[in-house]
């Protein structure tokens, strides 16, 4: 870039104006490292964590666009917000630019539910969060902007293993849940994570400074407030969060009357889009659909939990490399040396923190599951913790695994992960499971 086509740099800490200039605004000509608390008529909203009502609650404040409105720590959107933060930098988007939230209200509503009382059950999402536009119309009309931090709307979905499912006679069509050609209609829900840090730091048996502390240091002091601003509870962090599908009615999860299947499934992009053969993760996947399909097929209803929690919540980059370091062992890529290399690479096996998956259930008013499509036990002793019930936990069958995933089967039998016996338990050697060398592909 020659000087002539640099855009004229703005002082450091300006933003852009609404007409969407690179002229600083007067008000803020340096630096802000911390908010400071307002008093008087221009403080932001409290937020009342787990109070009875949406406007008893208080609305969650993320936006930039007003700084003295805000209430949270962080901003909208998990991750998303460092590229809106560029798009601003870039001058393609103005900072002030407010959501026109005309006809984005969910097609099925989800009611409060008692469990959004009180500040244990519900504490890393906001269950008012699609309800928003409704329940501060006033608010939002009288100029605060208050953003949905759960969107709800309806989908078909295409699976060409749902078409393998109707010809294998597994699942059939009825013309409404599942179609003839294999489609298949759901409502899905997409939920950003919103932190209450008091609760948060309660599910980790921590002190909530400790957590803040932590938080702070280790994203390289990315947000001054968590140790500048106490009086702030809430926190968006800069994380992926949570796409629902829900087959049947959706009325049915928290009725607690009818059948529910349900899988959580943890993102493993590899497997989950690519199909790679490391792992199991779409097969269980698509195995946890089939058992949705046919539950709501009996009048009931299934549920997919899909948490943006990439490779046990490591990354991508760090999966990548315990799979080299796996097929380059000496002894082969066994099961027996499967978490092992895991913890070589990350220092530790998995930072999922299981203990806030149940959220969403409690969101949703659920106590009971009949089919929980999951082996794991760090799943279902999240879910006992919670008080939700479940009644059968369905493993992947044996034909449904493939063969370089055999190495992660057996080694997480091994380790407890739950298995019916219809299933082949892990073979008793771990060293004699192994899966292709990396000169093997
Ligand atoms: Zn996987």
């Amino acid at each position: 870039m020659t000087d002539q086509t640099k855009r004229p740099e703005p002082e450091l800490g300006s933003t852009l104006s609404k007409r969407g200039s690179n002229e600083p605004r007067p008000e803020q000509p340096h630096i802000r490292l911390s908010s400071h608390p307002r008093k008087g008529s221009i403080s932001a909203p409290e937020i009342h964590w787990g109070a009875a009502s949406a406007k008893e609650r208080g609305p969650v404040i993320g936006s930039q666009a007003n700084p003295p409105q805000r209430n949270v720590i962080g901003v909208h959107s998990g991750a998303y917000g460092v590229y809106r933060a560029l798009a601003i930098a870039a001058g393609k988007l103005s900072p002030v630019h407010r959501p026109d939230l005309t006809n984005t209200f969910p097609p099925v509503d989800i009611p409060p539910q008692p469990q959004w009382l009180g500040t244990e059950r519900i504490v890393s999402i906001d269950p008012w969060g699609h309800r928003v536009a409704a329940e501060f119309r006033d608010e939002i009309a009288a100029g605060f902007d208050i953003r949905p931090t759960i969107a709800i709307t309806k989908a078909r979905i295409q699976l060409p293993e749902l078409q393998g499912a109707l010809a294998a006679g597994r699942v059939k069509a009825d013309g409404h849940v599942l179609l003839e050609n294999g489609d298949t209609n759901v409502v899905k829900a997409a939920i950003e994570p919103v932190w209450y840090l008091p609760g948060i730091a309660q599910r980790l048996n921590i002190t909530e400074t400790q957590l803040r502390r932590a938080l702070f240091d280790q994203t390289g002091a990315m947000f001054t407030d968590l140790v500048t601003r106490p009086d702030r509870k809430v926190f968006l962090p800069p994380i992926g969060g949570i796409t629902l599908y829900m087959f049947g009615s959706v009325e049915n999860l928290w009725k607690g009357d009818h059948e529910i299947a349900c899988r959580v499934h943890d993102e493993c992009n590899g497997s989950d889009v690519f199909g790679s053969d490391i792992c199991t993760c779409r097969p269980y996947l698509v195995h946890g659909i089939e058992e949705c399909i046919r539950s709501a097929q009996r009048g009931g209803s299934g549920l997919i939990v899909y948490n943006r929690k990439e490779g046990r919540a490591l990354g991508e980059v760090v999966k990548f490399l315990v799979y080299n370091a796996r097929k380059r062992n000496p002894a082969g890529d066994t099961a027996a040396a499967y978490f092992e290399k895991t913890e070589c690479v990350a220092g530790v096996q998995d930072v999922r923190f299981q203990d806030l998956m149940p959220d969403v259930f409690n969101w949703l008013g659920m106590k009971r599951i009949d089919r929980w499509v999951s082996m794991s036990n760090m799943k279902f002793d999240a879910m006992a913790a919670h008080g939700i019930e479940i009644k059968q936990r369905i493993p992947i069958p044996d034909d449904m695994i493939p063969r370089d995933a055999s190495v992660e089967m057996d080694a997480k039998k091994a380790a407890g992960y739950f298995t019916d016996g219809t299933t082949s338990a892990a073979s008793g050697d771990l060293a004699d499971t192994k899966g292709r060398g990396l000169d093997k592909y």
